[in-house]
């Protein structure tokens, strides 16, 4: 997709790691001018630093709490001020939380909901009504999960939020249509990431939890699907205008049987 998007803003949470640094690399290489927003404002600014490298026409890193919808508002007000109106959002950060429902405390429930769903929230109203304000269309992709709809014993908080996720951009997918912004769920299955290094754990035995989600992505010989491929997946649901994309295979499956 060389210079597919020459011209074109993209701005992508969640950047400082995993899906969201190769999300803003593979739009960069295709010529964007990327802005990396991340709560980790170092690792923000060092994919901003290697997407110049790798061909961003321009890039920015962004310190901002996505679930704080204040910082969300003056962020939106600092890019469109100083780099212009977003043509694609990613609205990808998101924290992962393991543990049985029975387990799971009003603060871990309030927690990975405040980013997972919240912050897509925020991100897709206050950027989705400066596209719209505009007048010249756009992309908005959301990061769900395979987990919205491959219910487990383990993940009840993590799956609900991304289960919302994935009807918040079915509905405003439709919304959004005749103003000419499309709206993508991304669904992928199990990712080499840092996020499990980083999930919380409610009442389960974090080291037991790790054990067994490595011998589950063994199984299904999963362990080592790369973010890059993620973040092809995410370039492609913006050119073809895809409105729910599994990525790995038991994502697909999981899809199939599903719908
Ligand atoms: P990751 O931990 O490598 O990256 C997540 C990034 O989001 C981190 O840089 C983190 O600092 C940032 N972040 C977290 N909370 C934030 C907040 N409140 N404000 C701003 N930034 C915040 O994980 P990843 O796997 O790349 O996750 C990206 C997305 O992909 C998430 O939404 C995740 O739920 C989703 N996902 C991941 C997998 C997987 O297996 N890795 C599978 C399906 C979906």
């Amino acid at each position: 997709y060389a210079d597919r998007f020459g011209g074109q803003l993209v701005l992508v949470t969640g950047a400082a790691s995993g899906i969201g640094r190769a999300t803003a690399f593979a739009f960069a290489e295709a010529g964007a001018r990327v802005v990396c927003v991340d709560r980790d404002a170092e690792g923000a600014a060092r994919t901003a630093d290697m997407a110049r490298l790798v061909g961003a026409a321009e890039a920015w890193g962004e310190c901002v709490d996505v679930s704080d919808e204040q910082a969300m508002e003056k962020l939106a007000a600092k890019v469109a001020a100083e780099y212009g109106i977003v043509d694609v959002l990613v609205n990808n950060a998101g924290i992962g939380l393991s543990g049985p429902f029975m387990e799971t405390t009003s603060e871990d429930w309030k927690k990975v909901l405040d980013v997972n769903l919240w912050g897509v929230i925020h991100g897709c109203r206050i950027f989705g009504k400066q596209m719209a304000e505009r007048g010249q269309g756009g992309h908005i992709v959301n990061t769900a999960s395979a987990a919205a709809y491959l219910p487990s014993r383990t993940l009840p908080a993590y799956s609900t939020s991304k289960a919302a996720v994935l009807m918040l951009s079915e509905c405003l997918r439709a919304e959004l249509a005749s103003q000419s912004i499309g709206v993508s769920a991304i669904c992928p299955g199990i990712v080499n990431t840092n996020i499990t290094a980083t999930s919380r754990f409610a009442g389960v035995d974090e080291a037991e939890e790790k054990r067994r989600q490595a011998r589950s992505s063994r199984l299904y010989g999963l362990r080592n699907f790369p973010p890059e491929k993620v973040a092809d997946a995410i370039v492609l649901a913006v050119v073809r205008n895809q409105a729910v994309v599994p990525v790995t295979p038991e994502s697909k499956g999981a899809l199939w049987m599903s719908r």
